[in-house]
């Protein structure tokens, strides 16, 4: 089994900027299918660019209708069915994935809604297939309908939190795992409406006790900040094992003692095309202006 990262950027300055990149992460051998989460921007390319094999995967799951969480959902599900050729593979996610909801969604077609099992998760809702069981969890955020999710496959729990800020009751919904996965957009203390910072997460890695946790879905200032030190002081405070997600981090889980887990760089096959931070200087002025960042912000939302 191995968790890879596709991105572990997020947020909408992070994902326009592309600063980090938005493809989500997979789940690859887990009951022996491969998944794949939170498609966003960039998340086919980053496939190809850190060798996973995006016509690879049995089902696509989509947390919430923002974009850097759906954006390359549609082609995804392409490459799920081969073009649309072929009857493959189950679609996840939030009501506003596949309906109109207020003023989110629908996130994807109905003609790519046609060739795939569809799954609408809400919280605490339960779904079992022969290869895996996954149950919904609750999120506080932009989308009234976003989920997180709990997955199992003979008794090897994964969770993710997904875009939530934190709630008392949040832990709850995770307990049990043997790994954690969370959206810390924020460094510190420093949450905001709808979000985790590294604070937040110390409080879910705590009561939830995970054998591994992983950060990802980073914001400009989590960046700035630097994820692996705000996972350090997680590993620190909590005694788990934590990582700061990286693209193309790849963690094989030792699954008898998931704190073992070996973290992987993988090969970035683009390397010699086009460097990432040629692509923030393209969007970005290079020199930020500091009055602007100083400004109490939500730059990262
Ligand atoms: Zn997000
Ligand atoms: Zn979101």
């Amino acid at each position: 089994m191995k968790i890879i990262f596709l991105g572990s950027g997020g947020g909408r300055f992070a994902t326009i900027s592309q600063k980090r990149m938005t493809g989500g992460f997979r789940i690859d051998d887990f009951g022996g299918k491969n998944y794949q989460v939170d498609p966003g921007p960039g998340a086919l390319v980053r496939s190809y660019q850190f060798g996973v094999n995006p016509t690879k995967i049995d089902g696509v799951f989509i947390s919430h209708s923002h974009t850097d969480h759906y954006n390359d959902a549609e082609i995804l599900i392409e490459a799920m069915t081969r073009g649309m050729t072929k009857n493959n593979g189950i679609i996840m996610g939030s009501q506003s994935v596949f309906e109109k909801v207020q003023r989110w969604g629908p996130a994807i077609s109905s003609y790519h809604k046609s060739n795939s099992k569809n799954l609408i998760l809400t919280p605490n809702k339960i779904a079992r297939f022969p290869s895996f069981t996954i149950k919904g969890t609750e999120t506080r955020h932009g989308d009234p309908t976003g989920v997180g999710f709990q997955i199992e496959n003979n008794g090897f729990k994964i969770s993710y939190t997904a875009d939530t800020e934190y709630f008392d009751e949040l832990p709850k919904y995770h307990k049990n795992a043997d790994i954690l996965i969370g959206s810390v957009l924020r460094p510190g203390p420093r949450s905001i409406r709808g979000h985790m910072c590294t604070d937040n997460f110390i409080d879910i890695v705590e009561q939830v006790k995970p054998s591994l946790a992983i950060m990802t879905h980073f914001g400009f200032k989590m960046i700035a900040a630097n994820p692996v030190e705000e996972a350090i002081r997680v590993s620190k405070k909590t005694g788990v094992r934590t990582l700061a997600a990286f693209d193309g981090m790849k963690v094989d889980i030792n699954e008898k003692y998931p704190e073992r887990s070996k973290m992987i760089r993988l090969k970035d096959r683009f390397a010699n095309r086009i460097k990432q931070e040629d692509v923030y200087s393209l969007n970005f002025e290079s020199k930020p202006n500091k009055k602007r960042n100083n400004k109490k912000n939500n730059y990262d939302n």
